[in-house]
């Protein structure tokens, strides 16, 4: 596909935009929204901005019954000096591209999808939030539309993109959750879709949340689907644990989703000469450390939380405590440096941040 005219057709209203200080996540939306739809005959094609508004869709549309559809999501954020920065985006449209493949929806070009939400931004930065902590989340999305029943790739889609506002995931600082060891439900199998942002991993994973909840656990701790003894993920975020001062994430394996934040943490601490052990790691081996004082942090990663520590898990039962409930100084100095490095008040000595003009 080559580069296509983007049209823009401006809203004519505005609308109010929210308080800063009390946003919550994906609750507001901004003036606009990115379209593109494909054919068979055309392609992706006809690139657009058009007034933030509904769909209409035919009842029929395959997405709504058989949830071939992708999504990814990123952020904006706003500096002090006025700039808007936008962290590793190429890296997105790589991985909506990968998840495209898993679920045989259409390829689309990286740069041009780049360009496009460049001018999208751009038009829109009014919308990204300045106070501290806050960003412009980006949730590009891709849905099948082809009106029929029939149980077999769609022959149209339409892609979109929606900006959403959000604010600081830690109103009055950091505070570490505890987690709830899922050993029944599971995310994800071998050879399964786990490794692709497709609705249907999250609306599976409900349950098990819900059961989390219950038992006042925020996030749920996933295991593989085999054995249920590996560990894979903490609610849609990536894990780490620090043992006996090395660092420690599974491995990718097919199931576990290959987060963005999870590469720029392994870059970050490789940089700083701390090697991360990438491998299959049992909850029986994070229970003995844990048990034998050489477990000192478990944190979660991913584009919302950016760094999530976790105080405490719960497993067969049984309550266990993580670094006295607290923040590690691992996690502290990923989430100053990754913040500092995405808001542009640190230095991208690894050319992350892709620069709009003001
Ligand atoms: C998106 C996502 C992540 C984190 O990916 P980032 O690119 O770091 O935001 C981790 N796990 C799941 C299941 C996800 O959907």
């Amino acid at each position: 596909m080559a580069q296509q005219t983007l049209e823009v057709t401006q809203a004519t209203t505005l609308k109010e935009k929210p308080d800063a200080a009390t946003l919550e996540f994906g609750k507001h939306f901004s003036d606009h929204m990115f379209m593109m739809n494909y054919t068979s005959e055309e392609g992706w094609h006809h690139p657009r901005i058009v007034p933030y508004q509904p769909l209409t869709m035919d009842p029929s549309a395959m997405v709504f019954h058989y949830g071939q559809t992708v999504f990814e999501g990123l952020k904006a954020y706003r500096s002090s000096d006025g700039h808007v920065r936008l962290f590793r985006p190429e890296e997105n449209f790589r991985r909506l591209n990968q998840s495209c493949d898993r679920l045989c929806i259409p390829t689309v070009n990286e740069e041009a999808m780049l360009d496009y939400l460049k001018e999208y931004v751009k038009l829109d930065k009014e919308w990204i939030p300045s106070e501290p902590g806050t960003s412009l989340y980006i949730r590009p999305f891709i849905i099948s539309t082809e009106p029929t029943l029939d149980v077999s790739p769609s022959r149209t889609y339409t892609l979109m993109i929606i900006l959403s506002p959000v604010g600081s995931f830690y109103k009055g600082g950091i505070d570490p959750v505890s987690i709830f060891v899922e050993d029944e439900f599971t995310r994800a199998a071998p050879g399964g879709t786990g490794n692709a942002k497709t609705a249907g991993n999250y609306s599976g994973a409900y349950k098990a949340q819900n059961r989390a909840a219950g038992h006042q656990k925020a996030q749920v701790l996933w295991l593989d689907g085999v054995e249920k003894r590996y560990i894979e993920e903490v609610g849609s975020m990536n894990v780490f644990f620090k043992i006996d001062g090395e660092i420690h994430t599974p491995a990718l394996n097919g199931s576990i989703l290959e987060g963005i934040t999870r590469k720029s943490v392994i870059e970050l601490l490789e940089s700083e000469g701390m090697p991360v052990r990438e491998r299959k790691i049992s909850i029986d081996e994070i229970i003995a450390a844990n048990e034998s004082g050489s477990l000192q942090e478990v944190f979660g990663t991913g584009t919302a939380a950016v760094i999530s520590p976790v105080g405490g898990l719960e497993y067969k039962d049984r309550d266990y405590v993580i670094n006295n409930g607290e923040m590690g100084e691992t996690a502290s100095w990923l989430h100053e440096t990754l913040v500092g490095i995405q808001t542009g008040e640190l230095d991208d000595p690894f050319g992350w941040s892709v620069v709009l003009e003001r």
